[in-house]
């Protein structure tokens, strides 16, 4: 299927509606989930359009999960998660709801599960200290 560029995550790339953004480099742009599955619950996105990873480019890929795992490793610190889900849907019955590729990075604790995937939206404020919490840990990252 196309890519259509009415959607929600284009629109954010666009400026079109707002994100709480927490890093940006040149091919991606991350910002909060406005329906988080844990506190901390980010999206990465590439800012060159696909649907999802079947139709990217390879190039746009490999760039792509370089900036994951530097924002999977601020998240784990900023929350002092003890682990991190990396999760990626590909068309509707595998779940995606928003079809421009994009990447979930969710802080994990063992005993805690995990809110519904599309759930309750998380208030402004507290999605901005989550935020915060994570820019200063990508400030503060040490190297791989
Ligand atoms: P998926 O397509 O992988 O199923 O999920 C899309 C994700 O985007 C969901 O986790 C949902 O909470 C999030 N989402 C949907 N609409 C918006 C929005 O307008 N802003 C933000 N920041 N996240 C959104």
């Amino acid at each position: 299927m196309a890519y259509d560029p009415s959607n929600i995550f284009a629109k954010i790339l666009r400026g079109e509606i707002p994100a709480i953004k927490v890093y940006e480099s040149a091919q991606t742009l991350t910002f909060m989930d406005i329906m988080p599955r844990a506190d901390g619950h980010v999206l990465v996105i590439p800012k060159a359009a696909s649907r999802n990873l079947l139709d990217a480019d390879p190039a746009i890929l490999g760039a792509m999960m370089a900036d994951v795992q530097k924002v999977a490793r601020a998240v784990k610190a900023a929350f002092a998660a003890e682990g991190v889900m990396l999760v990626q849907y590909n068309e509707t019955a595998a779940g995606q709801t928003v079809f421009h590729l994009h990447m979930h990075i969710i802080p994990r604790f063992a005993d805690v599960a995990l809110r519904p995937h599309g759930g309750a939206m998380a208030k402004p404020e507290a999605l901005g200290e989550h935020a915060a919490k994570i820019r200063k840990a990508l400030a503060e990252l040490p190297e791989v």
